[in-house]
């Protein structure tokens, strides 16, 4: 039961199939990692569910950390300007670094994240991300390992939100 009611939308992707997506994702970044030193970003809030449920499914020694970029205000649409709002503390130099995102939309932020952990001089950059909405593109990018490519609608859930709302449902919505 959730006492808070539920968003004006429906479930577009249950929570077990999160999971499973999840799971084989996990697998294939530890196949790919295996034998490096990796450290985990977790680009906040969104992809911190995301980010949680991945690290369990791969299985080696990482370093976990923390980025946190803003791009938009409260509003659904992005305001064109990336800022690193909290900057991860683990020294990337040298490191392998996988980007966890909860969704890429017109690639403006993804792109900033990744140029960022560039110049912090990390040996290489890759990208996980749940979600991807690619109708909705503006500046290119590939995710590295993918969840779910969707349809360009606003979703909120397992960690995606509206206007810091709907974070902790489990299965992602997409609102009307
Ligand atoms: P981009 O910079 O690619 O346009 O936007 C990416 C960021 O915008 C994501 O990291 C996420 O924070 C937010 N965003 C984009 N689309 C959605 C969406 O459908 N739902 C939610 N909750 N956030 C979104
Ligand atoms: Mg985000």
């Amino acid at each position: 039961m959730n006492t808070n009611g539920h968003p004006p939308g429906k479930i577009l992707i249950h929570a077990a199939q999160i999971q499973h997506r999840v799971d084989a994702m996990g697998w294939d970044i530890t196949h790919d990692f295996l034998g490096q030193e990796l450290v985990v970003l977790c680009v906040l809030k969104g992809a911190l569910f995301m980010t949680t449920d991945l690290l369990r499914h791969i299985h080696m020694d990482v370093k976990l950390d923390f980025i946190r970029a803003s791009s938009y205000g409260d509003g659904q649409e992005s305001s064109g300007e990336v800022k690193i709002l909290i900057e991860p503390e683990t020294d990337l130099r040298g490191k392998a670094v996988l980007a966890v995102e909860d969704i890429i939309d017109t690639g403006l932020s993804i792109n900033a994240v990744v140029a960022y952990i560039q110049a912090r001089g990390a040996a290489s950059v890759k990208v996980a991300a749940l979600l991807d909405k690619p109708a909705r593109r503006k500046f290119p990018f590939h995710a590295d390992y993918l969840g779910f490519p969707i349809e360009p609608k606003f979703v909120v859930g397992y960690g995606l939100d509206d206007a810091d709302r709907w974070r902790n449902l489990p299965d992602v919505w997409a609102l009307d």
